[in-house]
Order: C-alpha cells, then sequence, then structure tokens
C-alpha cells in the first residue's frame, strides 16, 4: 500500500503557522518587484492568485494581496519535521519534492494505511500547524491522483480492486505523462475522461500518443509497476543555502548561520548513516556574484563539531573581496556510503563526547522538541 502526502500551500501554511495573523487572509510566498507567486494562500486563491504568477500581476487581480518573501531554509526544516513524522511510520519514503513524498507502508502490517493516514495528519497538523493532504492506493499513481483530489486537508483512500473505477470519471489530463498538449490532443479526438482512454483501441491512442500509448492505457486502467526510488541520484550531497535580509558585512554572522546549517546538515547525514569529506561554503556578493571554497578532510565526518573550526578559515578564503554578501550556502558532499559510517563507528574512535552529544540532539530532534546549539539562539 502506497501512501501519497503533498503539503497544502506549503510555503504560504508555514508562514501562517508562524504568523496565525495571516490565517483566513489572501497571502502568498514570493518575491516582490520582478518575483513570482511561489505559493498561495488558498483566500489568496479563489481570487485569482495562481503560482507561478509575477507579484505584480498577482497584485492587480488582488490588492489586498500581502507578499511575504521565501524563507527556504525554513521550508527546509518544517519539510524534515514532516518526513521525519512519516518515518515513525515506515522507513521506505521516496521524496519527490520539498513538500511531497510517498509512503511504502507494505512492511506497516500493524496499523492499516487509513489509520496512518489519520495520525500523520493528525501529527503534523498538531506539531506544526500545517496541514497536508494524503491520497492511499495500491500503486504511485493512484495514490498521488488521490492525494490531489480534494485539496486541502484531504483524506482520499481507493480501496484495492477499485483503482479503475476510481478514476474512470476524472480528465485525462490527471494521468502521469500527459501534460497540456498531450491533454488537448485527446481532448480533441473525444478521449476527454480516464475512462475513454482505458476503453479506447490502442490503434486509435497510438494516433495521439504514439509509443507511449500503450503505457498510457495501462494508467488509465489504474495499473502502474513503477516502483519507489528510495535512492534517489541526487542524494550525493546534503546542502543548504540563506538569502539575507539585509547585505551584511562583518563575518560573525555569516559564521553562525554557517554554523547552524553544518548542525542541519550533519544531523541529515547521520540520520542517513552516511559521512561526508568535501566542505564547500558558497557566497554571493551583493552585487550577484557568486564564489565558493571547498575543504576536504583527511577522513570522512559525521559530526557538526568536526567542521566547526574549518568554518573561519573557509570564509576567509571565499570572502576575498571588499562587497557585503547576500546568501551563504554550505554544502557536504564526497559522500561515504553507509557501510563505511558504520566501520567508523565500530573502532570506537569517535565514541567520544561529542558524539554522544549529536546522538542525544538527533534524538531530541526525532521526537520533534526543537533544540537548537547555544550559537543559533545567539544569531537569534
Ligand atoms: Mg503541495
Amino acid at each position: 500500500m502506497i501512501l501519497h502526502l503533498d503539503a497544502d500551500a506549503f510555503f504560504a501554511s508555514v508562514e501562517q503557522a508562524e504568523d496565525p495573523s495571516l490565517k483566513g487572509k489572501p497571502m502568498a510566498v514570493g518575491g516582490l518587484r520582478r518575483g513570482i507567486i511561489a505559493s498561495a494562500s488558498y483566500p489568496a486563491r479563489q481570487r485569482g492568485v495562481y503560482t507561478p504568477m509575477p507579484t505584480v500581476q498577482a497584485l492587480k487581480v488582488c490588492p489586498e494581496l500581502i507578499v511575504i518573501p521565501g524563507n527556504f531554509s525554513k521550508y527546509r526544516q518544517y519539510s524534515d519535521r514532516i518526513f521525519g513524522f512519516a518515518e515513525e511510520f515506515t522507513p521506505w519514503i521516496e521524496r519527490t519534492s520539498i513538500d511531497e513524498a510517498y509512503l511504502d507502508l507494505s512492511g506497516n502490517r500493524q496499523m492499516p494505511p487509513g489509520q496512518v493516514a489519520r495520525e500523520l495528519k493528525a501529527k503534523i497538523v498538531g506539531e506544526l500547524g500545517v496541514t497536508v493532504s494524503l491520497g492511499a492506493g495500491s500503486n504511485k499513481l493512484v495514490a498521488q491522483i488521490a492525494s490531489k483530489l480534494r485539496k486541502p486537508d484531504a483524506l482520499v483512500e481507493v480501496p484495492a480492486g477499485s483503482e479503475r473505477e476510481f478514476l474512470a470519471e476524472l480528465d485525462c489530463g490527471w494521468l502521469p505523462g500527459v501534460g497540456t498538449k498531450l491533454a488537448e490532443r485527446l481532448r480533441a479526438v473525444g478521449l476527454k475522461r480516464v475512462r475513454d482512454i482505458a476503453t479506447a483501441p490502442v490503434e486509435a491512442l497510438e494516433a495521439v500518443a504514439g509509443r507511449f500509448a500503450p503505457q498510457l492505457q495501462l494508467y488509465a486502467h489504474g495499473i502502474d509497476a513503477r516502483p519507489l526510488n528510495l535512492d534517489p541520484e541526487d542524494a550525493k550531497s546534503y546542502g543548504m543555502q540563506e538569502t539575507f535580509d539585509d547585505n551584511v558585512t562583518a563575518p560573525e554572522p555569516v559564521l553562525a548561520v554557517l554554523r547552524t546549517m553544518a548542525d542541519e546538515l550533519m544531523s541529515r547525514v547521520r540520520r542517513d548513516s552516511r559521512a561526508a569529506r568535501t566542505i564547500t561554503v558558497r557566497l554571493r556578493y551583493s552585487d550577484m556574484s557568486d564564489a565558493s571554497h571547498a575543504f576536504t578532510l583527511p577522513q570522512p565526518s559525521d559530526l557538526e563539531t568536526e567542521i566547526y573550526p574549518l568554518l573561519p578559515g573557509l570564509l576567509r578564503r571565499v570572502w576575498t573581496r571588499e562587497t557585503s554578501v547576500r546568501l551563504v550556502g554550505l554544502r557536504l558532499s564526497h559522500l561515504s556510503a553507509p557501510s563505511v559510517q558504520a566501520e567508523l563507528d565500530l573502532d570506537g574512535r569517535r565514541s567520544s563526547k561529542q558524539r554522544e552529544a549529536a546522538r542525544v540532539l538527533d534524538d531530541l530532534r526525532a521526537r520533534s522538541l526543537p533544540v537548537m546549539r547555544g550559537h543559533s539562539l545567539r544569531q537569534l
């Protein structure tokens, strides 16, 4: 059984969770002036705001729209918390974006999928104040459509055996691989609904969809053999970046941000039982030019405390111009396989106080307790 999770108006919901005075109002996260809308609250959508729409245009269709600049490291933290809760129900999770994932529940025999979905929804809204929509079905296709059909705050279960019936009346544009153009061509030849595609002669479908036709017809029958992609190619590094509200001219606030990023990234590295060897600091100057510098450790590490001492030197090497800085990023790469990390643990060399502290912090985070190191507090 697959559960598809999709947060509702995610960035906008995070901002509303942090500032309840925004609730129920037309508001959006987006760039001001020449920017675009990245996420719009439901009241804003009702007034014609959609994504991606230029902010200028959004303010024309909805002059009372409250536009908030995005804070992506905050959204990443919420995202990690959401999927952290999901991991309490299954280790098999394919994250497909910052606010969407497939959960494979086949291994969770103690709890029926509907109950997992209800408990997960309650946990996320209770702890974080954001709502998600969930769809449960026998495969990715059905679960994903189920989660999106009745947003927001939806829970739709498709019982095994009823996939085809569930899809029949939907517009063909709901099927995976059917973009705007293909949907138009399908409708033009009378294949408007999923039911029409399921029952069309395959030659007729081929005339419109070409070699995709047989696959498309399987989808229309609610059949989808795509497995969960549990080891995505892009998991080859861990990175974060943050844009400052004001351009920064002194190193100390930048270092504070970098240390906090190191905490967050190393916590993810440990969660994935990995270790990283290369640390890259990246800057964007206020004139928009970029600079970066990397350092490779003699041995892989999964402890933030081992990279704190490297950060001032890295920052000096990268910040060489007398220009203020508007963005900073940290990336950990050159990852070792989980088995290598297990060996590092076994030799006892790292059973230090630092490791114990990291383990305690991870434990607290896993139980959704907001913990941070002292340097993060100073930054506030
Ligand atoms: Mg979403």
